[in-house]
């Protein structure tokens, strides 16, 4: 497959095929109330769009990253992956979690409940809460839909209003500028990975505590982790804790929604 060289273009053939269709709604109707969050979210992707956009980047992350084979890995990574996701109620996707054969310290999630984790974080994992500490905190940000808010606030803030007009009036045509399509697809395609907002960051650590609990973890030692983590992140640099901070601040946040909950 000549994946690498059409994939662009197919993805920006998909979405202006996509906003042709009308399955990009314009901005005053691209609103949508998120249960999860209890809170309304900017909508501007489908989730045929993002499944489609995450199929693909899953793929190429299966092509690009040897596969670590280890069942021990395997087992771990799958017993707490599945008790957290019943936990969260997230059971439409199609999850699947694979462990990468790599130092790296970072784990992610694809919005299509694709999941993963490598080995170099795993290995700071010394007891399963931890796993699920970050399992719960990823797998929330599937529920809470980030990626496709993110990806829409970019699509916004590129477009701005005059054109998502257009697009309301289906003014698509020949006069489409392809720069900007190109914009637009990049801005959708970076969305599926793309670093999350400290907003986002709080919520997926909320709703990730929540998980835990709810999937009989300790969710004190969430806190635990991300204090190790930040530690052990000085000096040299860990992927995942350059998209996940630890700050007090967001400790402290932690900390406070856990006590409110009645957790600890
Ligand atoms: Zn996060």
């Amino acid at each position: 497959m000549s994946s690498e060289k059409s994939t662009p273009l197919m993805r920006r053939r998909e979405l202006i095929m996509g906003l042709a269709a009308g399955s990009v709604v314009p901005f005053m109707a691209g609103c949508a109330e998120n249960a999860a969050l209890g809170r309304s979210q900017l909508m501007l992707v489908s989730d045929g769009q993002l499944a489609n956009l995450s199929a693909q980047a899953w793929q190429q992350s299966l092509q690009q990253e040897r596969v670590l084979r280890d069942p021990a890995y395997n087992r771990r990574l799958q017993r707490v992956g599945e008790r957290v996701v019943q936990a969260s109620g997230q059971t439409q996707y199609d999850w699947e979690f694979v462990v990468f054969d790599n130092d790296t310290v970072n784990a992610w999630v694809l919005p299509n409940g694709k999941v993963g984790f490598y080995k170099g974080i795993m290995d700071m994992m010394v007891t399963d809460d931890h796993l699920a500490t970050v399992m719960g905190h990823e797998v929330a940000h599937v529920a809470a839909r980030h990626s496709a808010e993110r990806a829409s606030q970019q699509m916004a803030a590129q477009m701005g209003l005059g054109l998502l007009d257009a697009l309301a009036q289906g003014q698509m045509g020949d006069a489409y500028d392809p720069d900007l399509a190109a914009a637009l697809g990049a801005g959708v395609t970076f969305g599926v990975i793309l670093p999350y907002s400290r907003q986002h960051e709080y919520e997926a650590d909320r709703l990730g505590v929540d998980y835990m609990v709810r999937s009989q973890y300790d969710p004190r030692q969430a806190v635990d982790f991300w204090m190790a983590m930040s530690e052990q992140s000085q000096g040299h640099t860990a992927e995942f804790m350059s998209t996940h901070p630890s700050d007090d601040n967001r400790i402290a946040a932690m900390r406070a929604h856990m006590q409110s909950m009645n957790y600890v």
